[in-house]
């Protein structure tokens, strides 16, 4: 029973994993197909949600920001999407449905500038710490 449960659990895997690599494809072609025939990579990218909705899948954050939220259609900068970076978010204006998608700036960033800080008023204050005894060993 216990096998058989773990083999389905594989196999499940197996396909969630193909299915991402299929999504990437889908806007691969749909990038492509985009300056020919703007339906096509329209088609192309609903079917990509609809793989992701139908295996319960998470689109690749790195394509996410490529499709607009509200028509799901293929955002191309300076064709028929605007970006404008406001109060720490990145604003996508999307020209089709004339909708706007906000990201937020991410926080990885942030929190290596605060470990580097965290090191230096460490550094520093050792440095201290061996100040104040060179200067009391002086005394
Ligand atoms: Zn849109």
């Amino acid at each position: 029973m216990i096998m058989a449960k773990s083999r389905h659990f594989i196999k499940k895997i197996k396909i969630k994993k193909q299915a991402i690599k299929d999504i990437r494809k889908l806007f691969q072609d749909a990038k492509e197909s985009y300056k020919k025939n703007k339906k096509k990579s329209d088609n192309l990218l609903r079917k990509a949600r609809r793989l992701s909705l139908k295996h319960k899948v998470k689109i690749p954050v790195g394509l996410k920001r490529i499709m607009c939220k509200n028509c799901y259609k293929l955002l191309v900068p300076g064709d028929n999407c605007r970006i404008r970076v406001a109060r720490g978010k990145v604003i996508y204006y999307c020209l089709e449905c004339k909708r706007f998608m906000r990201f937020p700036f991410s926080k990885k960033k942030k929190k290596k500038i605060s470990k580097i800080y965290i090191l230096f008023i460490l550094i520093l204050l050792i440095r201290g710490c061996f100040n104040g005894i060179g200067i009391a060993g002086a005394k």
